[in-house]
């Protein structure tokens, strides 16, 4: 049977009872279309990423021909938490091709910020796949800021360590990666102490933040802005990838911190202040209705506009019940047990290191390869004999007549045509 695959990111399915809901991002898609937030900034049906810009075996592995690659699942470490769903192939484009295209258009200076709420998984490994991360989609956004920018810091603020990012850059001084997170007790990942540092040209360029449960908003923002002004101040980055893991949030159904979804944007609005073209991209986050409160808030400080804390009507509006708002009262299940010294001696731990690499490495930017792909390619990629109507022609089909309208000023178009 050929049945079609799903043309949105947010239609993708891991399986029954699988953490990871990429349905998360259609609820989120709906609520920045219903707070009006698409009116700020620029909308893109991006990229999809091809088996040359990610992996060969994701290409050809289906649940139908799983049998066949018995020996290679293992190898690639897909099987339980990273299962082979329907369409795998075309979500890992999607989310890749997204971080990619995003990483291009700060390259050419088409926008200072990039936002891709489906991007974010940061676990991938350059042969493994590994917790619900198929591609690692960061680095390969990296790997492309790379191209025209010296040095790119690298943010994680998801619950778990960022050990895929951290990896592919332990050993460069052209990448700074800094983690927060859990770490103890075997969490998820298992890495992320204070001493992973990075190594050779890279030793003191990955920085570790190591929290432990329960961490509330004012602690988080006790070590966050110290470390983050002393990461800025020594490695004076030219670009920056964000990764907003909403799984740090209060009552994740993974994740164990405390943090409301104002203490985590506050951590992207400080981030944003920085005035440095930035890659935003999500990541974690388990508890649906607060992944898509976090992410929306978090759009509307990237677009300086102040959203109602009431939330707008959607199809999605039960998942919201009984409050219906877009910051309701944290009620956390852990105590914080961040102690202050805790939180000081880490923060001078991390600037004590900060001191020990060399002011802000320069490169010799000789033989800069040339874009990932060129902007041809993307509307080829789209189109499909098989389908009447291109994607591409739909999406303009579409913009004319739903909500890319503002206004009534919009609605005088025989006016227009007439002049
Ligand atoms: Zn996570």
């Amino acid at each position: 049977m050929q049945d079609s695959l799903p043309s949105d990111v947010g239609n993708f399915h891991y399986g029954t009872g699988h953490p990871m809901k990429p349905h998360r991002l259609s609820v989120i898609h709906s609520l920045v279309l219903n707070y009006g937030l698409h009116k700020h900034m620029q909308i893109y049906r991006p990229y999809k990423a091809s088996a040359h810009d990610m992996c060969r075996f994701l290409q050809r592995v289906t649940p139908q021909n799983i049998q066949a690659f018995t020996k290679h699942l293992s190898h690639f470490n897909v099987g339980d938490d990273c299962p082979v769903f329907h369409g795998l192939f075309d979500f890992c484009s999607m989310y890749t091709g997204a971080s990619l295209e995003g990483a291009m258009k700060l390259n050419n200076n088409d926008c200072d910020i990039a936002i891709n709420w489906s991007g974010g998984l940061h676990h991938a490994k350059k042969f493994e796949a590994s917790g619900f991360c198929y591609v690692n989609d960061i680095v390969i956004g990296i790997l492309e800021l790379l191209k025209h920018h010296p040095r790119v810091l690298y943010i994680d603020i998801d619950v778990h360590h960022g050990d895929g990012v951290q990896e592919a850059f332990y050993l460069t001084d052209r990448v700074m990666t800094v983690s927060f997170h859990k770490y103890g007790n075997y969490f998820f990942p298992g890495t992320g102490d204070m001493y992973e540092i990075g190594a050779e040209s890279g030793r003191y360029y990955s920085v570790n933040v190591p929290l432990k449960e329960g961490i509330d908003d004012q602690s988080y923002w006790m070590v966050f802005k110290p470390v983050i002004s002393n990461v800025m101040e020594f490695y004076q980055p030219s670009a920056i990838v964000l990764q907003c893991g909403a799984d740090s949030l209060a009552n994740d159904r993974l994740g164990c911190f405390s943090l409301s979804t104002k203490g985590h944007g506050e951590c992207v609005k400080f981030v944003k202040s920085l005035n440095v073209p930035t890659l935003v991209v999500g990541g974690g986050g388990y508890t649906l209705r607060n992944v898509a409160r976090c992410w929306t808030y978090e759009t509307s400080l990237l677009v300086d506009e102040h959203i109602s804390d009431e939330l707008p009507f959607t199809e999605y509006l039960e998942f919201f019940a009984p409050d219906f708002t877009l910051h309701p009262e944290v009620v956390t299940r852990s105590e914080n047990a961040n102690s202050r010294q805790y939180l000081e001696f880490i923060t001078k731990f991390v600037y004590d290191n900060l001191k020990m690499c060399q002011h802000s490495p320069s490169v010799q930017m000789n033989d800069v390869p040339g874009d990932a792909f060129l902007k041809d390619e993307k509307v080829k990629e789209e189109e499909d004999p098989d389908v009447r109507i291109s994607q591409e022609l739909e999406d303009k089909m579409i913009e004319p007549k739903n909500e890319f309208f503002d206004g009534e000023k919009d609605q005088d178009k025989d006016e227009a045509m007439e002049n």
